[in-house]
């Protein structure tokens, strides 16, 4: 397929171009709002066409667009691709908004298009064995999941992620998402109530949360909880779920890439499991997408896990400014 890039990212440059290479897809243009941006990372990323106009770019033959611009453009950006027939693979937070992430749905409904989250933990093949384990019953029922994905944020990426309330920073934005569409795809069920706590410490300007501990009740009534951070350098992060049979235990798998161990404990003792699909989690992405994209499946993250995400991420700040558990009962999408 070819593909216009909305957005000259990091995460495009870094991780989502090479991997639609190696998925065989064609990158047609990119487009900056800075001109001389956009020339210059057309350049760097070996892109032929460049635009600062995103009709002009929908204009273009592609059939299908990443957006990975600054959060809050996400939403009208994908409504015009949709309105435009193209295919969509979004960044995470798909939206800032229940109603724009529900106009984004709608649109891509309405227009015969795929809108896909890129969620890319769910598709390393050690989270797709941690499903495996999970649906087999091994673990019997399971009571208690919890999550560490404590980082160290990257120099390079200390930009608007730590000061820019109206684009979306902070860790809850940009973390709590990929933790929380973790569990829901472990766990197969939904998360009815969130509490949570955030911290500012130091990294975070403006008020901007740079630390989050979140507590999770989801419908099939297993609670769980997630710690995230932007300032600790030597964590290792870990998944960990809990059940009547069994406990696994996952270290390293909260990452970009398809890194990590599970290790099972039951009655029988302890169990190494193994691993064999190590595949680049966003080349295996974009695979699926192009599939999705054809009529066969579904993508890996549709934009409903990008709404489920997106919707958490907000009871999580909500319930830190709050000071109270937030339940989702009552609010949905369309
Ligand atoms: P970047 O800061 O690299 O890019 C976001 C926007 O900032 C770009 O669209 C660009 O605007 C502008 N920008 C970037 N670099 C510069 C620069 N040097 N000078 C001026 N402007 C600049 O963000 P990320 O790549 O970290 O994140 C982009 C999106 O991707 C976010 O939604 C984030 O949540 C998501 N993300 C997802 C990941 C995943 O693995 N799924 C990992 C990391 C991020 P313009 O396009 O107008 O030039």
């Amino acid at each position: 397929m070819k593909w216009a890039l909305i957005g000259a990212s990091d995460i495009a440059s870094t991780r989502v171009i090479p991997a639609l290479r190696t998925a065989g897809q064609e990158v047609f243009g990119v487009m900056s709002a800075n001109p001389d941006r956009a020339a210059s990372y057309a350049k760097e990323n070996s892109i032929d066409r460049y635009t600062t106009d995103l009709q002009e770019l929908l204009n273009w033959p592609v059939d299908a667009v990443y957006i990975s611009t600054t959060n809050e453009l996400h939403a009208s950006q994908a409504i015009a691709a949709a309105k435009a027939h193209k295919h969509i693979l979004c960044e995470k937070p798909i939206a800032m908004g229940i109603a724009d992430a529900n106009s984004m749905i709608h649109e891509a409904k309405a227009n015969a298009v795929i809108l896909a989250a890129n969620h890319h933990i769910r598709t390393s093949g050690v989270h797709q064995k941690i499903r495996e384990i999970v649906a087999s019953n091994r673990l019997g029922d399971i009571y208690l999941a919890r999550i560490n994905h404590a980082v160290a944020l990257p120099e390079r990426l200390m930009g608007w992620r730590l000061e820019s309330g109206d684009k979306g920073a902070g860790v809850v934005l940009d973390i709590v998402v990929h933790n929380v569409d973790t569990l829901r795809a472990a766990l197969g069920s939904e998360i009815i109530e969130v509490t949570a706590l955030t911290a500012s410490n130091g990294l975070g300007k403006n008020g901007i949360e740079d630390t989050a501990n979140c507590v999770f009740r989801f419908a099939n009534g297993v609670l769980a909880n997630t710690i995230e951070c932007f300032l600790v350098p030597y964590s290792t992060s870990s998944f960990e779920i809990h059940g009547s049979k069994g406990s696994l235990v996952a270290t390293g798998v909260m990452t970009q890439d398809p890194t990590g161990e599970i290790v099972v404990t039951d009655a029988a003792g302890v169990h190494s499991i193994e691993v064999s699909d190590r595949d680049n989690l966003y080349v295996k992405t974009i695979k699926q997408f192009e599939r999705a994209c054809r009529g066969e499946g579904t993508p890996l993250a549709t934009g409903s896990d990008g709404f489920a995400s997106m919707q958490v991420a907000l009871a999580v700040l909500q319930s830190a400014a709050e000071k109270r558990t937030v339940s989702l009962l009552e609010a949905g999408k369309e």
